[in-house]
């Protein structure tokens, strides 16, 4: 008798390509040497996840197999987790932390934990991303006691409208405004001041100024921003629509780590009056050297041993040869690029301008 091979988390779980090629499971090098320090893990079933998010690669009503679906850019490939967990023991100098992201089905919360469980006898920090609709306030205390160290929610989209529009009700989804953002003050009060993160995605629709805004309430409540670049996901709703302009995703980025750092605020920030980010209300000297410092424009995420980000996402929400979110420190022709991004603008983005 042949013995049926489990598809279904938790003993088999996705793996961004990058997170592959660090622990040798995919062939091949980052582009001008890149690392990762954190293995990307997503939860698989054969019945998909309940989320019908127009951006996601893994929306209900996509076509084909689910754990062929890609999650966001790059390839998503399979593994078991006996192998994951043998990789990540043999190659402990190249993992930092290992992040679960769970999907919207009715077992994550009993599978996260298993792989958390699992987990536990290696030297590395656990990131548990969360789905807020299966999950409730004592789950996120299982978590934490089960070795989790940082719980994030992906609320992507910066206004309620839009999260509707593009997550819940308009499209059918089963995602809440309000609940994610419970979820995300949980987690701050479970997990602790900066322990918890808020994944927002820039280019959805959102204005600068609505989307400053909500950056501040994220920091205001006491997590972090991750912050991503929208990118069109193949075979998505919103294959078709163009990714996020750079000029656009750079001032948020400016802006997301000048009000972290309490360079700012949303409130200092100008706006013109279709909502693109004037003026960051700093000091110009000041603004240039956090500028070239190019700090701001690297990937968002959760932090490695060293306290610099081990979540760089190499290329994940923009191709090597546009990069959005920056996995290295961006160098000098780097940063003449992002300066010309910094002021250039975009269809629809300044009235002002295009009538000039
Ligand atoms: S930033 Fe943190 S929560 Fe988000 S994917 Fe990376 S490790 Fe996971």
């Amino acid at each position: 008798m042949t013995e049926s091979i489990k598809v279904d988390s938790p003993a088999q779980l996705q793996m961004s390509l990058a997170a592959a090629m660090t622990l040798g499971l995919r062939p091949g090098i980052f582009y001008r040497g890149a690392t990762l320090s954190c293995i990307n893990l997503l939860l698989t079933y054969e019945g998909g996840c309940a989320g019908n998010c127009a951006y996601c690669g893994l929306q209900r009503q996509r076509d084909g197999r689910f754990s062929e679906k890609s999650f966001i850019r790059v390839e998503w490939p399979s593994f078991p987790l006996e192998e994951i967990i043998a990789r990540i023991g043999r190659h402990p100098e190249r993992v930092d932390r290992v992040c679960i992201s769970m999907v919207t089905h009715g077992r994550a919360v009993e599978d996260t934990l298993a792989v958390a469980r699992s987990l536990q006898p290696l030297d590395a920090a656990v990131s548990i991303l969360m789905a807020p609709t299966v999950m409730t306030r004592e789950n996120i205390v299982t978590l934490k006691d089960t070795g989790a160290e940082i719980g994030s929610v992906a609320i992507d989209a910066a206004t309620e409208e839009l999260f509707d529009r593009y997550r819940g009700k308009t499209v059918k989804g089963p995602h809440e405004w309000e609940r994610y953002w419970q979820c995300l003050a949980d987690a701050v009060e479970v997990f602790g001041d900066s322990k918890a993160g808020c994944h927002l995605i820039v280019g959805l629709g959102e204005t600068e100024r609505e989307m400053a805004n909500t950056i501040q309430r994220v920091y205001d409540l006491g997590a972090n921003v991750h912050l991503f670049s929208f990118y069109p996901e193949e075979g998505s709703a919103l294959a078709d629509r163009e990714a996020c302009p750079p000029g656009q995703y750079r001032r948020l980025q400016l802006a997301s780590y000048m009000i972290q750092n309490g360079f700012t605020s949303y409130g200092s920030i100008s706006y013109d009056e279709s909502g693109r980010i004037a003026g960051f209300g700093v000091d110009p000297e000041e603004e240039k050297i956090v500028i070239e410092s190019g700090i701001p424009f690297m990937t968002s995420g959760c932090p490695g041993k060293d306290k610099l980000v081990s979540c760089t996402r190499p290329y994940g929400d923009g191709p090597p040869g546009d990069i959005r979110s920056y996995p290295f420190a961006p160098n000098m022709e780097d940063i003449a690029k992002i300066r010309m991004e910094l002021t250039e603008s975009y269809p629809g983005c300044s009235e002002l301008e295009e009538g000039q």
